[in-house]
């Protein structure tokens, strides 16, 4: 598929995980993506993994820092020659008990998960066409479904779901598609870490939600932001994919 040629790609959270699935997924249907994290050594990593006709160029920010986005995404529009479609991954978790979670654990899920998110929303809107603009922004079935010691983590990416929803609407004037895409369980670093899981914690109910499907792997994501992205999406805004394997059932 073809889907992404001359489209003009700006990705967040591109050194690991979905977004470096993403990134070599839409290379491969042709997109010029213009790849930010704040892990540079993934970020090459994903240069290297990515293949495809439309070139990739990375750049290392962190989503918090406001001037740092500002600059980006300026030079994203400038080394691209404008922004098409706008695919917000970055994010970070963090499970705890409500009992030891804290005011930093707090500001930090915020500030990554909502605040960059919405940082890059506002640049990329000054460049964005009306009429084919996109914005696909990574939420989580968190934000719809309860998850113990998650309550932070959900809380952020129940505020990233909602902030995608209205701009959806704000947008709509504009024919600019805002989808919010909500993974359920994926296989990737996050998910990964040594110690996500406080020890001692009662896990029983993560794995009685578990689908028939298990865990996504993260090109199983990445396939349906392609999709959201991409013109065969045209009449799609402002509706959560869950992409769960049925986990919210
Ligand atoms: P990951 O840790 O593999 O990738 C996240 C990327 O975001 C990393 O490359 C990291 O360096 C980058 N990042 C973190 N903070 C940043 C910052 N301040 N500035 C710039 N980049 C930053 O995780 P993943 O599982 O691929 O997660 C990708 C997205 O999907 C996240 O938003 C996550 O919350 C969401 N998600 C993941 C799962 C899952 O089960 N893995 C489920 C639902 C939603």
């Amino acid at each position: 598929m073809n889907r992404y040629e001359g489209v003009k790609v700006l990705l967040t959270g591109a050194a690991s995980g979905i977004g470096r699935a993403t990134a070599i997924r839409l290379a491969a249907e042709g997109a010029a993506i213009y790849a930010v994290d704040v892990d540079e050594a993934g970020l090459a990593g994903t240069a290297a993994a990515a293949e495809g006709p439309g070139g990739l160029t990375t750049a290392a920010v962190d989503v918090t820092d406001e001037p740092a986005v500002v600059a980006a995404v300026a030079d994203a529009a400038g080394t691209l020659g404008g922004i098409d479609v706008l695919v917000n991954v970055a994010g970070v978790h963090k499970t705890t008990p409500i009992e030891t979670l804290t005011v930093d654990d707090l500001n930090r899920l915020f500030s990554v998960n909502l605040v960059g998110t919405a940082l890059f929303c506002r640049e990329a809107l000054r460049h964005l066409p009306d009429g084919t603009g996109v914005i696909v922004n990574t939420a989580s079935l968190s934000a719809t479904q309860g998850n113990p010691y998650m309550t932070a983590y959900a809380a952020s990416k129940g505020a990233v779901l909602a902030f995608s929803l209205s701009l959806a609407a704000e947008l709509a004037a504009r024919r600019i598609r805002v989808v919010p895409v909500s993974p359920g369980a994926v296989d990737t670093p996050l998910t990964r870490t040594p110690g996500m899981f406080p020890e001692g914690l009662d896990l029983s109910y993560f794995s009685k939600i578990r689908s028939w499907y298990g865990a996504a792997a993260p090109e199983q994501i990445a396939a349906v932001i392609a999709f959201a992205g991409s013109s065969d999406a045209a009449y799609l805004t402002g509706a959560d994919l869950r992409v769960d394997g049925g986990a919210h059932t």
